[in-house]
C-alpha cells in the first residue's frame, strides 16, 4: 500500500493537530446548541470519527451516502442519495462533515436537500479544500487544509475504493493510475 505513495502531503500528526483545532472552534461556535453532525460517506468516515471526539457538545451523529452519476473522477453535479439520514433535520442545526471540496457540486446539492427539509442552519466542515476546482459559489465554514488541484488519497479518501486506510494523506505514483 504505502509503496504506491509518491509523496506524503499531510502526516498523521499534522492531520490530528488540525482536526483538534477544528473541533475546538466548532465547540466554541456551537455553544448552547446540540448540532446534528452528518458524515458524508464514504470519504469522510475517518475525519468524522476523529472530529466528533474533539467537539465537546451534546451532539448527535448521522450518516449519508451520496454518489455522483458517471464514472469520472470529477463530480457531475447530479447527485444520487445512496443512503439517506435516519434522523430528521427539521429545526436542527446541521453540521455537514465532508472529506474534500472540489467543484462544490456535491455539497451544494446536499445543502439544497437539507434546506428543503427545513434544517434550521447548515454549516460545512471540510478537511480539504481545492478552491481552483470550484464550479459553484460555495465555501466551507471550517476547513482544514487548502490544497492544489491534485488527486489525494488516504485518511478516508480512496482511489478505486482503496487507500482509505492510510493514516496520512498523500499522492499516488503515476504508474498506479495506469494499471
Ligand atoms: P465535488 O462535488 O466537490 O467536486 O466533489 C467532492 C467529492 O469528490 C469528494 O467528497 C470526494 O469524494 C471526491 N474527491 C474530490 N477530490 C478528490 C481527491 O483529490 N481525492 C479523492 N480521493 N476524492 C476526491
Ligand atoms: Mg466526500
Ligand atoms: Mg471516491
Amino acid at each position: 500500500m504505502q509503496n504506491d505513495v509518491l509523496e506524503v502531503l499531510y502526516s498523521e500528526q499534522q492531520i490530528q493537530d488540525k482536526v483538534k483545532e477544528m473541533g475546538e472552534l466548532i465547540t466554541r461556535d456551537f455553544e448552547g446548541k446540540n448540532p446534528l453532525v452528518i458524515c458524508v460517506l464514504k470519504g469522510a468516515f475517518i475525519f468524522m470519527a476523529d472530529l466528533v471526539k474533539r467537539i465537546d457538545l451534546p451532539l448527535e451523529t448521522d450518516f449519508m451516502a451520496v454518489s455522483s452519476y458517471g464514472a469520472s473522477t470529477k463530480s457531475s453535479g447530479v447527485v444520487k442519495i445512496i443512503k439517506d439520514l435516519d434522523i430528521s433535520v427539521e429545526g436542527r442545526h446541521v453540521l455537514i462533515v465532508e472529506d474534500i471540496i472540489d467543484s462544490g457540486l456535491t455539497l451544494s446539492y446536499l445543502i439544497d436537500v437539507l434546506e428543503r427539509r427545513n434544517a434550521l442552519s447548515t454549516t460545512i466542515a471540510a478537511l480539504f479544500d481545492k478552491p481552483t476546482g470550484r464550479k459553484v459559489d460555495l465555501d466551507a465554514d471550517y476547513k482544514g487544509f487548502v490544497i492544489p488541484d491534485a488527486f489525494v488519497v488516504g485518511y478516508g479518501l480512496d482511489y478505486g475504493e482503496k487507500y482509505r486506510n492510510l493514516p496520512f494523506v498523500g499522492i499516488l505514483k503515476p504508474e498506479v493510475y495506469s494499471h
